[in-house]
Protein backbone atom coordinates (compact mmCIF):
# COMPACT_ATOMS: atom_id res chain seq x y z
CA UNK A 1 0.00 0.00 0.00
CA UNK A 2 1.08 3.51 -0.66
CA UNK A 3 2.57 5.08 2.87
CA UNK A 4 0.68 8.30 1.71
CA UNK A 5 -2.92 6.56 1.93
CA UNK A 6 -2.49 6.18 5.39
CA UNK A 7 -4.58 9.32 6.94
CA UNK A 8 -2.94 11.52 10.14
CA UNK A 9 -5.75 10.08 12.35
CA UNK A 10 -6.40 6.33 11.98
CA UNK A 11 -10.28 6.41 13.48
CA UNK A 12 -12.22 3.54 14.39
CA UNK A 13 -16.03 3.26 13.68
CA UNK A 14 -17.86 3.23 17.53
CA UNK A 15 -19.05 -0.56 15.64
CA UNK A 16 -15.46 -1.51 15.25
CA UNK A 17 -13.97 -0.98 18.78
CA UNK A 18 -13.17 -4.33 20.44
CA UNK A 19 -16.48 -5.76 22.68
CA UNK A 20 -13.72 -7.67 24.75
CA UNK A 21 -10.49 -7.13 27.24
CA UNK A 22 -8.04 -9.59 26.22
CA UNK A 23 -6.02 -10.94 28.66
CA UNK A 24 -2.43 -11.62 27.63
CA UNK A 25 -1.80 -14.21 31.00
CA UNK A 26 -4.20 -16.71 28.85
CA UNK A 27 -1.17 -16.70 26.38
CA UNK A 28 1.85 -16.74 28.32
CA UNK A 29 3.47 -19.97 28.40
CA UNK A 30 4.61 -19.18 31.99
CA UNK A 31 2.84 -17.58 34.20
CA UNK A 32 4.47 -14.86 36.98
CA UNK A 33 4.60 -16.03 40.34
CA UNK A 34 1.65 -16.06 42.27
CA UNK A 35 0.95 -13.69 45.02
CA UNK A 36 2.39 -14.86 48.61
CA UNK A 37 0.22 -14.33 51.76
CA UNK A 38 2.67 -12.31 53.92
CA UNK A 39 2.00 -14.06 57.06
CA UNK A 40 1.88 -18.12 55.54
CA UNK A 41 3.99 -17.90 52.75
CA UNK A 42 1.19 -19.27 50.31
CA UNK A 43 -0.60 -18.24 47.29
CA UNK A 44 -2.96 -15.76 48.31
CA UNK A 45 -6.22 -16.93 47.59
CA UNK A 46 -9.38 -14.78 46.38
CA UNK A 47 -11.05 -14.57 50.23
CA UNK A 48 -7.23 -13.04 51.27
CA UNK A 49 -8.11 -10.85 48.56
CA UNK A 50 -11.66 -9.88 49.13
CA UNK A 51 -11.58 -7.53 52.15
CA UNK A 52 -9.27 -5.16 50.15
CA UNK A 53 -10.68 -5.30 46.59
CA UNK A 54 -14.28 -5.78 45.16
CA UNK A 55 -15.06 -9.70 44.12
CA UNK A 56 -15.30 -9.45 40.74
CA UNK A 57 -11.72 -7.75 40.30
CA UNK A 58 -10.49 -10.45 42.31
CA UNK A 59 -11.96 -12.99 40.03
CA UNK A 60 -10.23 -11.16 37.39
CA UNK A 61 -6.67 -10.22 39.03
CA UNK A 62 -6.75 -14.19 39.68
CA UNK A 63 -7.87 -15.48 36.01
CA UNK A 64 -4.91 -16.90 34.10
CA UNK A 65 -6.82 -18.57 31.79
CA UNK A 66 -9.79 -16.84 30.19
CA UNK A 67 -8.39 -15.60 26.90
CA UNK A 68 -11.51 -12.41 26.13
CA UNK A 69 -13.49 -11.24 29.01
CA UNK A 70 -16.66 -9.80 27.66
CA UNK A 71 -17.04 -5.89 28.85
CA UNK A 72 -20.20 -5.28 30.31
CA UNK A 73 -22.79 -2.55 28.32
CA UNK A 74 -22.40 -0.16 31.73
CA UNK A 75 -19.16 0.32 30.94
CA UNK A 76 -18.59 0.19 27.37
CA UNK A 77 -21.78 3.24 27.73
CA UNK A 78 -18.72 5.73 29.46
CA UNK A 79 -16.08 4.05 27.34
CA UNK A 80 -17.81 5.27 24.04
CA UNK A 81 -18.13 8.79 25.03
CA UNK A 82 -14.33 9.20 24.91
CA UNK A 83 -12.93 6.51 23.23
CA UNK A 84 -11.84 5.24 20.50
CA UNK A 85 -8.73 7.20 21.30
CA UNK A 86 -6.83 8.98 18.46
CA UNK A 87 -3.53 6.86 16.90
CA UNK A 88 -1.76 9.44 14.47
CA UNK A 89 0.32 8.86 12.20
CA UNK A 90 3.29 11.36 13.27
CA UNK A 91 3.59 12.56 9.92
CA UNK A 92 5.21 15.81 10.77
CA UNK A 93 7.67 14.54 13.72
CA UNK A 94 8.86 11.82 11.20
CA UNK A 95 9.81 14.87 8.45
CA UNK A 96 11.83 17.11 11.32
CA UNK A 97 13.61 13.96 12.38
CA UNK A 98 14.59 13.58 8.93
CA UNK A 99 13.77 9.97 9.44
CA UNK A 100 12.96 7.25 6.76
CA UNK A 101 10.94 5.03 9.81
CA UNK A 102 7.19 5.72 10.19
CA UNK A 103 6.21 6.71 13.59
CA UNK A 104 2.88 6.35 15.03
CA UNK A 105 1.43 6.99 18.08
CA UNK A 106 -1.53 6.11 20.69
CA UNK A 107 -2.99 8.96 22.09
CA UNK A 108 -5.12 8.63 26.01
CA UNK A 109 -4.68 12.17 26.54
CA UNK A 110 -7.89 13.26 25.07
CA UNK A 111 -10.01 12.78 28.45
CA UNK A 112 -10.63 15.35 31.62
CA UNK A 113 -8.54 12.98 33.35
CA UNK A 114 -5.84 13.78 31.04
CA UNK A 115 -4.43 9.68 30.76
CA UNK A 116 -5.54 6.33 29.94
CA UNK A 117 -6.02 5.53 33.61
CA UNK A 118 -9.85 6.72 33.00
CA UNK A 119 -9.82 2.98 30.95
CA UNK A 120 -9.47 1.21 34.17
CA UNK A 121 -11.37 3.77 36.86
CA UNK A 122 -14.57 2.67 34.88
CA UNK A 123 -14.83 -0.67 35.63
CA UNK A 124 -13.44 -0.60 39.00
CA UNK A 125 -15.83 1.55 39.83
CA UNK A 126 -18.69 -0.01 37.49
CA UNK A 127 -18.00 -3.75 39.54
CA UNK A 128 -17.61 -2.25 42.83
CA UNK A 129 -21.37 0.02 42.71
CA UNK A 130 -22.50 -3.46 41.30
CA UNK A 131 -21.93 -5.36 44.43
CA UNK A 132 -23.65 -2.87 46.18
CA UNK A 133 -20.32 -0.90 48.06
CA UNK A 134 -20.98 2.85 48.49
CA UNK A 135 -17.19 4.12 48.91
CA UNK A 136 -13.79 3.79 47.59
CA UNK A 137 -10.45 5.10 48.74
CA UNK A 138 -7.39 5.30 46.54
CA UNK A 139 -3.67 6.72 46.62
CA UNK A 140 -2.85 9.11 43.34
CA UNK A 141 1.03 10.33 42.45
CA UNK A 142 0.78 12.93 39.93
CA UNK A 143 -3.21 12.82 40.61
CA UNK A 144 -4.15 11.20 37.05
CA UNK A 145 -5.24 8.25 38.95
CA UNK A 146 -7.39 10.33 41.29
CA UNK A 147 -8.73 12.44 38.92
CA UNK A 148 -10.06 9.29 36.48
CA UNK A 149 -11.27 7.72 39.74
CA UNK A 150 -13.50 10.80 40.55
CA UNK A 151 -14.71 10.75 37.15
CA UNK A 152 -15.81 7.26 37.55
CA UNK A 153 -17.23 7.85 41.20
CA UNK A 154 -19.30 10.77 39.76
CA UNK A 155 -20.47 9.00 37.19
CA UNK A 156 -22.03 5.34 38.85
CA UNK A 157 -22.69 7.25 42.11
CA UNK A 158 -19.73 6.10 44.69
CA UNK A 159 -18.03 7.87 47.58
CA UNK A 160 -14.49 8.78 46.98
CA UNK A 161 -11.39 9.59 49.32
CA UNK A 162 -7.72 9.90 47.61
CA UNK A 163 -4.78 9.66 49.76
CA UNK A 164 -2.54 12.32 47.59
CA UNK A 165 1.32 12.09 47.90
CA UNK A 166 1.97 15.57 49.50
CA UNK A 167 4.20 16.70 47.37
CA UNK A 168 2.32 16.28 44.59
CA UNK A 169 -0.53 17.91 45.99
CA UNK A 170 1.39 20.77 47.11
CA UNK A 171 2.99 20.88 43.23
CA UNK A 172 -0.37 20.29 41.79
CA UNK A 173 -3.18 22.13 43.02
CA UNK A 174 -4.86 22.26 40.37
CA UNK A 175 -5.26 18.59 40.32
CA UNK A 176 -6.68 18.46 43.64
CA UNK A 177 -9.23 20.79 42.52
CA UNK A 178 -10.76 18.81 39.44
CA UNK A 179 -11.11 15.81 42.30
CA UNK A 180 -13.06 18.41 44.15
CA UNK A 181 -14.96 19.44 41.39
CA UNK A 182 -15.82 15.45 40.30
CA UNK A 183 -16.55 15.51 44.48
CA UNK A 184 -13.94 13.60 45.83
CA UNK A 185 -11.86 14.08 49.00
CA UNK A 186 -8.75 14.60 48.75
CA UNK A 187 -6.37 13.84 51.90
CA UNK A 188 -2.21 14.74 51.43
CA UNK A 189 -0.24 11.49 52.74
CA UNK A 190 1.25 10.80 54.62
CA UNK A 191 -1.20 12.00 56.83
CA UNK A 192 -2.34 11.80 60.87
CA UNK A 193 -6.19 10.14 59.47
CA UNK A 194 -4.58 6.52 59.64
CA UNK A 195 -2.14 4.64 62.17
CA UNK A 196 0.25 3.99 59.27
CA UNK A 197 0.19 7.50 58.38
CA UNK A 198 0.98 8.55 62.20
CA UNK A 199 3.45 6.35 61.96
CA UNK A 200 5.06 7.18 58.84
CA UNK A 201 5.20 11.14 60.17
CA UNK A 202 6.24 10.30 63.33
CA UNK A 203 9.68 8.47 61.61
CA UNK A 204 10.09 11.10 59.05
CA UNK A 205 8.06 14.49 60.12
CA UNK A 206 9.13 16.30 57.48
CA UNK A 207 8.85 13.63 54.30
CA UNK A 208 6.56 14.42 51.02
CA UNK A 209 5.31 10.85 50.62
CA UNK A 210 5.74 8.58 48.50
CA UNK A 211 3.29 6.30 46.50
CA UNK A 212 3.93 3.49 48.82
CA UNK A 213 2.98 5.10 52.05
CA UNK A 214 -0.41 6.72 50.29
CA UNK A 215 -1.38 3.07 48.78
CA UNK A 216 -0.88 2.08 52.97
CA UNK A 217 -3.51 4.79 54.28
CA UNK A 218 -5.88 4.20 51.33
CA UNK A 219 -5.78 0.22 51.98
CA UNK A 220 -6.10 0.88 55.94
CA UNK A 221 -9.05 3.27 55.83
CA UNK A 222 -10.22 0.59 53.23
CA UNK A 223 -9.98 -2.46 55.49
CA UNK A 224 -11.47 -0.48 58.56
CA UNK A 225 -14.58 1.28 56.89
CA UNK A 226 -17.72 -0.45 55.91
CA UNK A 227 -19.23 -0.93 52.08
CA UNK A 228 -15.91 0.12 51.30
CA UNK A 229 -13.06 -1.52 49.39
CA UNK A 230 -9.60 0.09 48.34
CA UNK A 231 -8.99 0.07 44.12
CA UNK A 232 -5.43 0.27 42.38
CA UNK A 233 -4.78 2.69 38.88
CA UNK A 234 -1.84 0.47 37.48
CA UNK A 235 0.78 -2.59 38.32
CA UNK A 236 -1.93 -5.33 39.32
CA UNK A 237 -3.03 -7.45 36.70
CA UNK A 238 -7.14 -6.56 36.51
CA UNK A 239 -5.68 -3.09 35.75
CA UNK A 240 -3.66 -4.46 32.72
CA UNK A 241 -6.37 -6.22 31.36
CA UNK A 242 -8.93 -3.00 31.54
CA UNK A 243 -6.08 -1.27 29.12
CA UNK A 244 -5.86 -3.72 26.98
CA UNK A 245 -8.44 -2.04 25.14
CA UNK A 246 -6.05 0.62 24.21
CA UNK A 247 -3.51 -2.02 22.10
CA UNK A 248 -6.28 -3.64 20.60
CA UNK A 249 -7.71 -0.28 18.89
CA UNK A 250 -4.13 -0.16 17.85
CA UNK A 251 -4.58 -3.60 16.15
CA UNK A 252 -7.82 -3.05 14.67
CA UNK A 253 -6.83 0.65 13.31
CA UNK A 254 -3.34 -0.76 12.11
CA UNK A 255 -4.64 -4.13 10.81
CA UNK A 256 -6.66 -1.79 8.00
CA UNK A 257 -3.97 -0.42 6.92
CA UNK A 258 -1.48 -3.47 6.47
CA UNK A 259 0.51 -2.02 8.85
CA UNK A 260 2.75 -3.94 11.43
CA UNK A 261 4.46 -2.85 13.90
CA UNK A 262 8.68 -3.56 14.11
CA UNK A 263 8.76 -1.57 17.63
CA UNK A 264 6.52 -0.42 19.96
CA UNK A 265 7.58 1.46 23.12
CA UNK A 266 5.82 2.72 25.80
CA UNK A 267 6.90 4.35 29.62
CA UNK A 268 6.61 2.57 32.36
CA UNK A 269 5.62 3.44 35.96
CA UNK A 270 3.52 0.89 37.27
CA UNK A 271 3.28 -0.73 34.00
CA UNK A 272 -0.53 -0.75 32.99
CA UNK A 273 -0.46 1.87 30.01
CA UNK A 274 3.30 -0.16 28.24
CA UNK A 275 0.89 -3.37 29.14
CA UNK A 276 -2.24 -2.31 27.87
CA UNK A 277 -0.51 -0.72 24.68
CA UNK A 278 1.35 -4.34 23.89
CA UNK A 279 -1.05 -6.91 25.24
CA UNK A 280 -2.38 -8.15 21.71
CA UNK A 281 0.74 -7.34 19.98
CA UNK A 282 2.76 -9.57 22.80
CA UNK A 283 0.24 -12.25 22.54
CA UNK A 284 1.34 -12.91 18.72
CA UNK A 285 4.96 -12.68 19.49
CA UNK A 286 4.36 -15.28 22.29
CA UNK A 287 2.75 -17.57 19.61
CA UNK A 288 5.38 -16.96 17.57
CA UNK A 289 3.30 -14.81 14.41
CA UNK A 290 5.72 -11.72 14.60
CA UNK A 291 8.62 -10.39 15.96
CA UNK A 292 8.24 -7.13 16.97
CA UNK A 293 10.64 -5.39 19.94
CA UNK A 294 8.64 -4.39 22.89
CA UNK A 295 10.72 -1.19 25.21
CA UNK A 296 10.07 -0.49 28.62
CA UNK A 297 11.34 3.06 29.57
CA UNK A 298 11.83 4.29 32.73
CA UNK A 299 13.18 7.51 34.46
CA UNK A 300 16.95 7.17 35.47
CA UNK A 301 15.97 8.14 38.87
CA UNK A 302 13.34 5.71 39.76
CA UNK A 303 14.95 2.11 37.68
CA UNK A 304 13.17 -0.80 38.69
CA UNK A 305 13.42 -2.71 35.19
CA UNK A 306 17.06 -1.71 34.52
CA UNK A 307 18.96 -1.63 37.64
CA UNK A 308 15.79 -3.22 40.37
CA UNK A 309 15.98 -6.76 41.52
CA UNK A 310 13.23 -9.77 40.23
CA UNK A 311 12.36 -10.49 44.04
CA UNK A 312 9.27 -10.99 46.04
CA UNK A 313 8.82 -7.49 47.75
CA UNK A 314 5.84 -4.95 49.16
CA UNK A 315 3.64 -3.10 47.11
CA UNK A 316 3.88 -0.52 49.41
CA UNK A 317 6.06 0.71 52.31
CA UNK A 318 3.47 0.24 55.05
CA UNK A 319 4.32 -3.63 53.92
CA UNK A 320 0.19 -4.15 53.95
CA UNK A 321 0.09 -5.86 50.46
CA UNK A 322 0.79 -9.55 49.39
CA UNK A 323 4.15 -9.74 48.49
CA UNK A 324 4.50 -9.67 44.96
CA UNK A 325 6.68 -11.33 42.74
CA UNK A 326 8.78 -8.48 40.34
CA UNK A 327 11.86 -5.94 39.46
CA UNK A 328 11.71 -4.09 41.89
CA UNK A 329 13.70 -1.31 44.10
CA UNK A 330 12.84 -2.30 47.59
CA UNK A 331 9.43 -0.88 48.64
CA UNK A 332 11.73 1.49 51.52
CA UNK A 333 13.13 3.12 47.89
CA UNK A 334 12.36 6.89 47.60
CA UNK A 335 13.24 8.49 44.48
CA UNK A 336 14.98 11.61 44.76
CA UNK A 337 13.42 14.95 45.69
CA UNK A 338 13.83 16.72 42.14
CA UNK A 339 12.60 14.01 40.10
CA UNK A 340 9.87 15.83 38.59
CA UNK A 341 8.79 13.20 35.57
CA UNK A 342 6.41 11.41 37.52
CA UNK A 343 6.72 7.36 37.34
CA UNK A 344 7.95 7.15 40.46
CA UNK A 345 6.54 3.73 41.83
CA UNK A 346 9.22 1.02 43.37
CA UNK A 347 7.92 -1.99 41.65
CA UNK A 348 6.41 -3.02 37.95
CA UNK A 349 3.75 -4.57 36.87
CA UNK A 350 4.28 -9.51 37.58
CA UNK A 351 3.24 -9.42 34.27
CA UNK A 352 5.56 -7.34 32.75
CA UNK A 353 7.80 -8.08 34.90
CA UNK A 354 7.99 -11.59 33.78
CA UNK A 355 7.73 -10.81 30.09
CA UNK A 356 10.91 -8.59 30.60
CA UNK A 357 13.05 -11.77 32.57
CA UNK A 358 11.76 -13.83 29.79
CA UNK A 359 13.25 -11.96 27.07
CA UNK A 360 10.49 -10.81 25.58
CA UNK A 361 11.18 -6.95 26.40
CA UNK A 362 14.03 -4.80 26.61
CA UNK A 363 13.81 -2.00 29.38
CA UNK A 364 15.53 2.06 29.31
CA UNK A 365 16.09 4.21 31.38
CA UNK A 366 16.42 8.05 30.47
CA UNK A 367 17.37 11.30 32.22
CA UNK A 368 14.75 13.93 32.92
CA UNK A 369 16.37 16.65 31.08
CA UNK A 370 16.89 14.52 28.05
CA UNK A 371 12.90 13.79 28.16
CA UNK A 372 11.71 17.11 28.61
CA UNK A 373 13.80 18.13 25.52
CA UNK A 374 12.09 15.52 23.45
CA UNK A 375 8.43 16.63 25.14
CA UNK A 376 9.54 20.07 24.32
CA UNK A 377 10.81 18.40 20.66
CA UNK A 378 7.14 17.27 19.98
CA UNK A 379 4.56 19.51 21.53
CA UNK A 380 6.50 22.56 18.52
CA UNK A 381 6.46 19.67 16.05
CA UNK A 382 2.90 17.35 16.75
CA UNK A 383 0.88 20.26 18.87
CA UNK A 384 0.37 18.12 21.47
CA UNK A 385 1.48 18.69 24.54
CA UNK A 386 2.87 15.52 26.41
CA UNK A 387 2.64 14.40 30.22
CA UNK A 388 6.44 13.58 31.20
CA UNK A 389 5.39 10.24 32.11
CA UNK A 390 4.42 10.00 28.44
CA UNK A 391 7.95 12.05 26.91
CA UNK A 392 9.97 9.01 28.23
CA UNK A 393 8.29 6.63 25.36
CA UNK A 394 8.60 10.07 22.76
CA UNK A 395 12.38 9.94 23.61
CA UNK A 396 12.52 6.68 23.03
CA UNK A 397 10.73 6.74 19.83
CA UNK A 398 12.75 9.83 18.80
CA UNK A 399 16.07 7.54 19.54
CA UNK A 400 14.50 5.38 17.08
CA UNK A 401 13.73 6.96 14.73
CA UNK A 402 16.96 8.29 14.76
CA UNK A 403 18.76 5.26 14.75
CA UNK A 404 17.10 4.43 10.84
CA UNK A 405 18.14 8.00 9.66
CA UNK A 406 21.81 6.37 10.01
CA UNK A 407 20.92 2.87 8.20
CA UNK A 408 18.64 3.86 6.64
CA UNK A 409 15.96 1.53 7.79
CA UNK A 410 11.82 1.98 7.23
CA UNK A 411 11.11 0.74 10.59
CA UNK A 412 7.28 0.62 11.88
CA UNK A 413 7.58 2.42 15.45
CA UNK A 414 4.42 2.45 17.69
CA UNK A 415 4.27 4.65 21.09
CA UNK A 416 1.67 5.25 23.69
CA UNK A 417 1.24 8.37 24.20
CA UNK A 418 -0.73 8.37 27.51
CA UNK A 419 -1.54 11.58 28.54
CA UNK A 420 -1.42 15.62 28.17
CA UNK A 421 1.36 17.63 30.81
CA UNK A 422 -1.34 20.33 31.22
CA UNK A 423 -0.68 19.27 34.96
CA UNK A 424 2.71 19.11 34.67
CA UNK A 425 3.69 22.51 34.09
CA UNK A 426 6.12 23.44 37.36
CA UNK A 427 8.26 20.98 36.02
CA UNK A 428 8.26 22.53 32.56
CA UNK A 429 8.97 25.62 34.17
CA UNK A 430 11.48 24.24 35.69
CA UNK A 431 12.85 22.68 32.39
CA UNK A 432 12.52 25.87 30.46
CA UNK A 433 14.35 27.88 33.33
CA UNK A 434 16.91 25.13 32.86
CA UNK A 435 16.78 25.06 36.86
CA UNK A 436 15.99 21.13 36.68
CA UNK A 437 18.54 18.79 37.14
CA UNK A 438 19.18 14.89 36.98
CA UNK A 439 20.34 12.70 39.79
CA UNK A 440 21.17 9.08 39.01
CA UNK A 441 21.32 6.96 41.91
CA UNK A 442 24.36 5.36 43.21
CA UNK A 443 24.85 1.92 43.86
CA UNK A 444 25.22 2.78 47.26
CA UNK A 445 21.27 4.72 47.13
CA UNK A 446 20.00 1.33 45.48
CA UNK A 447 21.23 -0.93 48.36
CA UNK A 448 18.98 1.31 50.75
CA UNK A 449 16.47 0.59 48.68
CA UNK A 450 16.82 -2.85 48.50
CA UNK A 451 17.87 -3.35 52.07
CA UNK A 452 14.00 -3.39 52.61
CA UNK A 453 13.16 -6.59 49.90
CA UNK A 454 12.09 -9.18 52.94
CA UNK A 455 14.46 -11.80 53.11
CA UNK A 456 12.86 -14.88 53.43
CA UNK A 457 14.43 -18.09 52.84
CA UNK A 458 13.50 -20.17 49.50
CA UNK A 459 11.27 -17.17 48.40
CA UNK A 460 13.64 -14.61 48.53
CA UNK A 461 17.56 -15.58 48.37
C1 LIG B 1 0.07 7.11 35.66
C2 LIG B 1 0.65 7.47 34.39
C3 LIG B 1 1.70 6.73 33.84
C4 LIG B 1 2.39 5.61 34.56
O1 LIG B 1 1.59 4.54 34.93
P1 LIG B 1 1.65 3.15 34.18
O2 LIG B 1 0.82 2.27 35.03
O3 LIG B 1 3.06 2.72 34.08
O4 LIG B 1 1.03 3.37 32.85
C5 LIG B 1 2.17 7.08 32.60
N1 LIG B 1 1.65 8.11 31.92
C6 LIG B 1 0.65 8.86 32.42
C7 LIG B 1 0.14 10.01 31.62
C8 LIG B 1 0.11 8.56 33.66
O5 LIG B 1 -0.88 9.29 34.15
Amino acid sequence: MNKKEIPTKIYLREDEMPKNWYNMRADMKEKHPPFLHPGTLKPCTAEDLYPVFCKSLVEQELDQETTLIPIPEGILDFYKMYRPSPLVRAYCLEKALGTPAEIYYKFEGNNTSGSHKLNSAVPQVYYAKEEGLTSLTTETGAGQWGTALSMACAFYGINLTVYMVKVSSEQKPYRKAVMETYGAKVIPSPSDTTRVGKKILEANPTTGGSLGCAISEAIETAVTTDKCRYVLGSVLDHVILHQSIIGQECKIALDKYGVKPDIIIGCAGGGSNLAGLIAPFIGEKIKGKSNTRFIAVEPASCPSLTRGKYAYDFGDTGKMTPLVKMYTLGNGFMPSANHAGGLRYHGMSPILSKLYDDGYMEAKAYEQTAVFEAAVKFARTEGILPAPESSHAIKAAMDEALECKKTGEKKVILFGLSGTGYFDLSAYMAYNKKTMTDYIPTDADLEQGFASIPRIPGIND
